[in-house]
């Protein structure tokens, strides 16, 4: 594609927010006789899907404590539900299945998905539990649960099929999607706040609305914005808490077992939902039966035919390095600092053990390839979805949003005018403004 020195709305980062965007962006455009698909711009520096969106696992839920997150994701999953082929989503369910400690939080999920309509079963008790599980796996074995919640919708998808469906979507309405250039910095107009243009390894380009929709490099784009490094917290009694650093990074811990993915079907013969375990029962070795922990622990896995084998993951690790010293390029499995390494393996195994028999003994199947990735998170790891210097849209999700393939319809909305309600709890003035997302006892940062 010849260099472009100008367009109308200037999308940074092919991931799934700004692949999203531009598709949504461009419907609305066309609907509404303002323009088209043309007036995009998508600008990546490396290409399509080379981001988290590229090597999520793909993990579609509703299941999330804060109402405002259920709902923003309900409005997700009617997107992905809305062409299941072109985003490779195979609507296979989701299940939390949980110790004491969580119980109560998710019976109030259970009730509120009731409240909007969101299909799921509650399952309350410890033999309930263990009885409802057996019916589905007949080797399910895991000790301490004492309830079960099963989301009939949701699911996963495959990461990169889906992004390159996103961008068929968007391309088929004439988005421009420009590879291999780098943004590098924002030119205002003299006395206007607002961005003019857009600098580039290969030029400048002037536009109207910018939306930043990169991933782990938010921090980088944010910085050359002048935007706030840290943030003034206001807590639930009135309290203000100073100097939070907007930004920091968890390394995410996934892998998978090289077994055929069909052994982990139900009794049934059947593809299973994904399944979320998270307990405080002690976990031991499933190779030497020693201690790996009695701390509260979680994992996630399915039967994945595009990984090759059952995938999942375990709680990420904090990354302590100061934001801007983390070396996110190289990124994914081509980084040499934040991939998995033998002690994921061995704890992640040895949980699928814990939970099901026919995982015993499989450790030696698990793949020793590269996998994991670094996330960029806010301050109380809920996603930041605002506008700041007049023209410029932040899609920030705190590195759980594959999931959120729906943001960008909404994005598209307001970059046309419109104003979101299920944004609405995500602006960047709840910090200051103590108007918070309540936590939940889960021992991952992004439930
Ligand atoms: C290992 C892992 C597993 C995950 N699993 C799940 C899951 O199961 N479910 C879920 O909901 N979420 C999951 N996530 C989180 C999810 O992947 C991310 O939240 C989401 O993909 C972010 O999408 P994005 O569009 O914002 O950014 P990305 O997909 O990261 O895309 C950003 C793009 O911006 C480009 N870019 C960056 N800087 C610039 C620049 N200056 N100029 C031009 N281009 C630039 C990059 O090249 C990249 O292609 C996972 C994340 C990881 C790391």
């Amino acid at each position: 594609m010849a260099m472009p020195t100008q367009a109308k709305y200037v999308i940074i980062g092919a991931g799934i927010h700004g692949l999203s965007t531009a598709w949504h962006l461009a419907e609305r455009l066309r609907a509404s006789g303002r323009g088209d698909g043309t007036d995009i711009l998508i600008i990546d520096k490396a290409g399509i899907a080379a981001g988290a969106s590229g090597i999520a696992c793909g993990v579609v839920r509703n299941n999330y404590f804060q109402p405002a997150m259920r709902e923003l994701m309900a409005q997700c999953v009617e997107v992905w539900e809305s062409d299941p082929k072109a985003f490779s989503y195979h609507p296979v369910g989701y299940m939390q299945i949980s110790s004491e400690t969580m119980r109560e939080d998710v019976a109030s999920i259970h009730a509120q998905q009731q409240d909007i309509g969101y299909e799921s079963v509650f399952v309350d008790g410890a033999a309930e539990s263990m009885t409802y599980m057996k019916g589905i796996f007949d080797d399910w074995q895991a000790k301490g649960i004492t309830s079960v919640l099963h989301e009939k919708k949701g699911g996963y998808a495959n990461n990169t099929a889906s992004m390159y469906g996103l961008a068929k979507k968007a391309e088929d309405l004439g988005v421009r999607i420009l590879t291999g250039v780098e943004v590098t910095g924002f030119r205002a107009d003299h006395g206007s706040a607002a961005v003019a243009a857009v600098e580039t390894t290969r030029g400048t380009i002037a536009c109207e609305q910018v939306v930043i929709a990169v991933g782990p490099w938010v921090n980088t784009l944010w910085t050359k914005l002048d935007l706030p490094k840290t943030v003034s917290i206001k807590d639930s009694q009135g309290r203000l808490h100073d100097d939070i650093p907007m930004w920091r990074y968890w390394a995410l811990e996934e892998g998978t077992l090289g077994v055929d993915p069909n052994l982990q079907k139900t009794n049934d013969g059947q593809m299973p939902p994904v399944i979320h375990v998270d307990t405080d029962a002690p976990l031991h070795s499933d190779v030497d039966d020693s201690l790996i922990t009695e701390e509260m622990w979680g994992i996630y896995y399915k039967p994945d035919f595009n990984f090759g084998g059952i995938q999942g993951g375990a709680m990420p690790i904090k990354v302590e390095t100061p934001v801007d010293q983390v070396a996110i390029d190289p990124y994914g499995p081509d980084s040499p600092e934040f991939i998995v390494d033998d002690n994921f393996a061995h704890m992640w195994c040895s949980a699928l053990a814990f939970c099901q028999k026919r995982f015993e003994g499989q450790i030696k199947h698990y793949k020793k390839e590269p996998s994991g990735g670094l996330g960029c998170f806010t301050p109380d790891s809920f996603p930041v979805f605002d506008r700041f210097r007049d023209n410029v849209t932040v899609i920030a999700d705190s590195n759980h949003g594959y999931k959120m393939i729906g943001v960008g319809k909404l994005v598209a909305e307001e970059l046309l005018g419109g104003k979101s309600a299920l944004l609405e709890p995500f602006r960047f003035a709840r910090y200051a403004e103590g108007r918070l997302h309540p936590t939940s006892n889960s021992p991952f940062p992004w439930s």
